[in-house]
């Protein structure tokens, strides 16, 4: 569901908005940071409290916790269009976000959940299973789509 919701806001083949708009960018990240944990602020680092916390918060070990991360997440969209809308437009950079905040030249991929472009190695509270959307689980969900249709059809 939440994929063809997203299907149908974008369904204008516009980049979403944030994705052009600096200030917007920064401004969800903070809202994502203060309600969510979006982190850690170094990736690369081994941050050990912020993973305890995430560990404690999910009731998972931090080794599984380490590995439940946006590059993997449900919200995060992985896809040739978005990868166009990034090159388009001049995209936030972490330090921007926050002072504090290493930018580790990761992946970054759209977050349909806090409208934000996020780094693959980052995660946050709201993390879920099921990511990255790709263009193939577009392309699986838009077939079933179909198929709901046609069966829906024969019924009528
Ligand atoms: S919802 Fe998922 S993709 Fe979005 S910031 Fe959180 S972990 Fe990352």
């Amino acid at each position: 569901m939440l994929i063809k919701e997203v299907l149908q806001k974008k369904s204008d083949a516009n980049c979403p908005e944030v994705l052009q708009n600096k200030n917007l960018s920064i401004k969800n990240h903070r809202i994502c940071i203060v309600k969510a944990n979006l982190g850690p602020a170094n990736p690369r680092a081994p941050e050990t409290i912020f993973w305890i916390i995430k560990s404690t918060k999910w009731n998972v070990s931090e080794h599984a916790a380490r590995e439940m991360l946006c590059g993997n997440c449900g919200h995060y969209w992985k896809t040739k269009f978005i990868d166009d809308c990034m090159k388009k437009h001049e995209q936030v950079t972490p330090p921007e976000v926050d002072p504090s905040w290493v930018d580790t030249n990761d992946s970054i991929g759209y977050c349909d959940e806090w409208d934000i472009p996020c780094t693959a190695s980052r995660t946050c509270d709201t993390w879920e299973p099921g990511g990255p959307i790709t263009a193939a689980l577009v392309a699986m969900t838009e077939m079933e789509d179909e198929d709901e249709e046609e069966d829906e059809d024969e019924e009528d």
